[in-house]
């Protein structure tokens, strides 16, 4: 009785039905049937039979590359459909990794049912002039009608935090510095085409942050399976994700994907009654008595529709992503606890999408047929140890030198706020079919590297990075031109020669050697990383290969301690810290799923629902 979940059950390509995700085909039933040990496939009903994740599996390890399924049985769906005698069932038995019994079938739903069904009260019920909460602290929520929260930053964090206090009856206020995605697009156009960059309106700042002119992909590493990733993953599709990101072993959106999905996220949070502002910008927080009670805004759209506000609110959910290191420092002028935090530095390479689908594929690479082919276009993700040197007084720590937001078939982007500072990172579109596959190579580094340049206190790793990204602006001779050096030419620290290969960094390339960039020891990580890389995927020391700098975003130099139960600052109550600006996630499921158990943990202590969700 109940389910059964079949794992590792591979098909090869060419019996695979390619992209219809949720199709479980004659092939996969013949898997099913050899796994059960029943013997006549056929006779398999597809209907008890839900596929539950696919994967492409490439790996040299394996005999030919194929299709590996997880698969779902309803036993009682397929006791009821035929008047056979499934004798198989009686004999099944758990066999670790490849069938597992589950007695209930396992039913997550996307954030808005979740909550229609654990609400404790509705939007008309919520507390009055003696509303109270039931937080242990002393201190009392002044709620005099409905409660009103300010959500800082609309990236992933942030929308879901509105959304989840949204639906339990907040009267949510979405704070956004940047543009909505149709103004923010033309922004991003002008950026790329006429080297016009908004201060507030760029691939960092703007709705859905800086996750939607992103790659999009939807990889986590805090539990792809988790009850929380999955209600994440359900609301994305509500609101108009397709399905196969629930099944994709390696689900990816891409911008074309995110823009309208943000268009309906912002409707149903304005149906909701969520008071959105965009071209607006928190510069201060308004303290009383060591707690927040509003946000001093401004206009940043430079319409001028008004010059500044104070705006009374009972708690500000903080979402303002990494790049906001104005808003550090706002912090700082508070006497908050900001903690440095250990993240990655590096460049990113980029190479010819077809030299990586050949070294992933073989002869296989021709099926990819440019992001419209049955297999997906290839990826890769590489790691290295590196010793630290012992006779190197700050730098006997290990580091890890890895790739990281690796986006096949995508482009290289500018994510600088600002023209004196260069930074880069990864974009793509749903089909990924540019012509190039680029990935960042990033080594870690620690509180160390930084007081070794001379940084202290908490926003060393932000002196860190910006000391980086100010040299790649000055290598790169200014307007955006990033310093570029083919693989080859890295290894052997010598400048590029006059011919680089093609880029699709779209603002311009200089040859330049980036040795010159990172302190020796991370140039030498990254050189004896990118020699085993090769090992690995022989061919990714190439000619064509370019690495462009510089990589320096890749997660928050800093983290703003806070309550692990109620969310909320450890150094003025009323703010809640959320999201990757705040330390707690490195990418957008990760934010997403942080933002959504931050707006949990408020509406909590507000005291609109009891249990845990
Ligand atoms: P953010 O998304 O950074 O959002 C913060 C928001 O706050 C911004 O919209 C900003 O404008 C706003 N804000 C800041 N300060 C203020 C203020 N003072 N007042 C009002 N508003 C303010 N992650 C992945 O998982 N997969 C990917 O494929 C991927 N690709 C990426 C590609 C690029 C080009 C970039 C830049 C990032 C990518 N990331 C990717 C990382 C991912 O985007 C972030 O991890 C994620 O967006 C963090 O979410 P967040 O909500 O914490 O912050």
């Amino acid at each position: 009785k109940g389910f059964w979940r079949l794992f590792k059950l591979g098909v090869s390509v060419d019996r695979d039905p390619g992209k219809d995700f949720l199709h479980v085909s004659d092939a996969l039933l013949e898997e099913v049937a050899k796994v059960l040990e029943f013997p006549v496939a056929s006779m398999l009903p597809a209907e008890a039979f839900t596929v539950l994740r696919k994967s492409f599996d490439a790996r040299k390890s394996q005999k030919e590359p194929k299709f590996v399924y997880t698969v779902e049985m309803d036993v009682d769906k397929l006791l009821n459909m035929e008047p056979r005698t499934w004798d198989f069932i009686s004999r099944l038995e758990p066999k670790i990794g490849f069938i597992e019994h589950t007695p209930h079938e396992r039913v997550v739903g996307d954030l808005v049912n979740i909550i229609h069904d654990n609400k404790k009260i509705n939007h008309d019920e919520v507390p009055g002039e003696n509303g109270h909460c039931s937080s242990s602290s002393s201190y009392k929520l002044p709620l005099t009608k409905k409660p009103k929260v300010a959500v800082v930053g609309s990236g992933p964090a942030g929308l879901f935090a509105s959304l989840v206090l949204a639906e339990f009856g907040v009267d949510v206020t979405l704070i956004e510095r940047g543009q909505p995605v149709e103004k923010r697009g033309r922004d991003i156009g002008a950026l790329v085409v006429r080297k016009m960059l908004q201060a507030e309106s760029n691939f960092c700042f703007g709705e859905g942050g800086a996750g939607t002119w992103s790659d999009g992909k939807l990889v986590t590493r805090i539990g792809r399976n988790s009850g929380s990733v999955l209600s994440v993953m359900k609301t994305l599709v509500r609101f108009g994700a397709p399905e196969s990101i629930l099944i994709d072993g390696k689900p990816h959106l891409g911008t074309d994907r995110l823009v309208p999905l943000l268009r309906n996220f912002r409707q149903h949070l304005q149906d909701l009654g969520v008071n959105i502002r965009f071209g607006t910008r928190v510069d201060d927080l308004i303290v009383e008595n060591g707690h927040v009670v509003g946000v001093n805004v401004s206009d940043s759209s430079g319409s001028s529709q008004f010059s500044s506000e104070k705006l009374g609110f009972d708690a500000v959910v903080l979402a303002v992503g990494h790049s906001a290191r104005d808003v550090y420092q706002m912090l700082l002028s508070h006497n908050m606890e900001l903690v440095p935090k250990d993240f990655a530095v590096g460049l990113r390479v980029e190479h010819p999408q077809e030299l990586i689908n050949i070294i992933q594929y073989s002869k296989l690479a021709n099926e990819v047929r440019n992001g419209r082919g049955k297999v997906p276009v290839a990826d890769y993700k590489v790691v290295e140890y590196v010793k630290g040197d012992d006779n190197n007084v700050p730098f006997t720590s290990h580091r890890s030198c890895y790739s990281f937001c690796m986006c096949p078939g995508g482009q290289v982007v500018v994510t600088s706020i600002n023209p004196s500072e260069l930074c880069i990172n990864g974009m793509s579109f749903s089909r990924r079919s540019s012509k190039w596959a680029n990935a960042a190579l990033a080594v870690t580094v620690s509180r160390k590297d930084f007081n070794a340049l001379n940084f202290h206190g908490p926003l060393a790793g932000v002196e860190f990075q910006r000391e980086f990204e100010q040299r790649a602006a000055t290598m790169g001779g200014g307007n955006f031109v990033v310093p570029v050096q083919t693989v080859k030419d890295f290894m052997h620290n010598k400048l590029s020669a006059t011919t680089i290969p093609s880029s699709s960094y779209r603002l311009g390339v200089k040859a330049a050697n980036l040795h010159e960039l990172f302190p020796v020891h991370i140039t030498e990580a990254l050189q004896h990383s990118i020699s085993t890389f090769d090992q690995e995927l022989p061919g990714f020391i190439s000619d064509n290969a370019l690495l462009h700098g510089v990589e320096t975003r890749t997660s928050s130099p800093v983290q703003i301690p806070r309550n692990p139960d109620t969310y909320e600052s450890t150094s003025l109550g009323g703010l809640y810290p959320v999201g990757e600006g705040a330390g707690y996630a490195g990418g957008i499921v990760s934010a997403a799923v942080d933002g959504m158990y931050a707006g949990f943990a408020l509406a909590k202590r507000l005291d609109l629902y009891e249990d845990d969700v």
